[in-house]
This record gives structure tokens, C-alpha cells and sequence, in this order.
């Protein structure tokens, strides 16, 4: 039996981590079971570098394996705009994110964009693992959906002809960019588990 800790405050996301990572051998516990209410300055400039901040951080101060998570969503006309900055990208919260990606491609054509994933999964002693993953869709042409969070509402997915805001949250925790780095986590849980 190992316990993890998930290094976010976000109920969304530790849902999502908690039915994808569900597993006889694994407890999970989040930063709002154990009321730590740090917020670490992510200031990498990749996914992988704030993802790795957050894990080795929370791993080092409780003594725990630590599974942290950063994404955000890629829009191609945008130059890869918001990245980094999704959860920032207004200043004002999620609606108003969405509406600031749908104003800037307003008569644009190209559409295409993808959610990106970075997984760290750090012990105590600092050694971590990390796992990348991506789902690739369309930003629609209006807000579609209340399911989720973050830019839900707007990424259309072809293969179902819906917002991941009018999926299922079974559907998108099979598809989604943090579904596709977990998969690739869930691969070597063994390893994970015994500490290789
Ligand atoms: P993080 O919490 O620093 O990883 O910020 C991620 C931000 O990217 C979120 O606040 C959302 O705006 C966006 N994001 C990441 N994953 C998703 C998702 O699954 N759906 C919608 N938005 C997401």
C-alpha cells in the first residue's frame, strides 16, 4: 500500500485523479483532507517545470509521494496562447477566460486546439517520474455545456460532436489530456507502488 498525495486544491481535479487512479493499493489523499492550504508560486515556464515545482514541494514538506498536475490549453491561432497562463488568462475567472478565447478567434477559421497534461509524481527523497498527455479538439463558436471547468464549456471534440462541458465527466475522464498522462502512469504502477 503506498499513499499519494495530490497536490491540488482544485475539487475537479482530484475527482478526476481520484476515478482514473482508483486502485486497491494506492491511498489518495489531497491537500483539502489534509487542510494545507499553500499556494506555491509556479513560476516555470513549461507545464512540466510547474508541475514538478508543486510535487517536489508538497513531497518534501509532508514526507510523501506526491502526484501534482499542470495543464492548460493550447490554441493554435492564438500561437499556443493561453499555455501556461490558462488559469490566469483573463485575470477574472473561467467565464471570463472563455469569453476572451472566443473574442480573439472571432472570424477566424482555424479553430484547432489541445488540452496538455504534465504529470510529476515525485517521492520524499526528491526522485519523481512524469507523464505527458494530450486531447485535441476545436475551440466552438459559443459556450456549450455545464459540466466541468476551466475551458470545458468551449473545447468541442470532434469525435462525440460535443463540448467537453456537454460530456459525460465518464467520457472525458476517458479521453482527457490528464486521462491519457494517468494511462501512461497506471502502466508502472507497480513500480510506483514498490518504490522502483
Ligand atoms: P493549473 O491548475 O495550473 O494546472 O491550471 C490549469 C488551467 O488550465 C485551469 O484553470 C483551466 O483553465 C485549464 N484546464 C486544465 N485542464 C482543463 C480541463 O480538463 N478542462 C478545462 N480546462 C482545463
Amino acid at each position: 500500500m503506498i499513499e499519494i498525495l495530490i497536490a491540488s486544491h482544485n475539487q475537479h481535479k482530484i475527482k478526476e485523479l481520484r476515478k482514473i487512479l482508483d486502485h486497491s493499493e494506492i491511498k489518495l489523499i489531497s491537500l483539502l483532507d489534509i487542510n494545507e492550504k499553500d499556494d506555491v508560486l509556479e513560476d516555470g515556464e513549461t507545464f512540466f517545470e510547474n508541475a514538478l515545482i508543486k510535487a517536489k514541494y508538497f513531497a518534501n514538506k509532508h514526507h510523501v509521494t506526491t502526484i501534482s498536475d499542470d495543464s492548460g490549453l493550447i490554441v493554435d491561432a492564438l500561437d499556443g496562447r493561453p499555455g501556461i497562463y490558462s488559469a490566469r488568462y483573463s485575470g477574472n475567472g473561467d467565464y471570463e477566460n472563455n469569453l476572451k478565447i472566443l473574442n480573439e478567434l472571432e472570424n477566424i477559421e482555424n479553430r484547432r486546439a489541445h488540452f496538455v497534461c504534465e504529470i510529476v509524481l515525485c517521492y520524499p527523497n526528491g526522485v519523481y517520474k512524469s507523464f505527458s498527455g494530450e486531447v485535441h479538439g476545436y475551440i466552438a463558436n459559443e459556450i456549450k455545456g455545464d459540466h466541468g471547468f476551466g475551458y470545458d464549456t468551449i473545447f468541442y471534440v470532434p469525435e462525440y460532436q460535443k463540448t467537453f462541458g456537454e460530456l459525460d465527466d465518464d467520457i472525458k475522464n476517458r479521453i482527457s489530456h490528464r486521462a491519457n498522462a494517468l494511462k501512461l502512469l497506471k502502466e508502472r504502477i507497480d513500480e510506483i507502488i514498490n518504490h522502483k
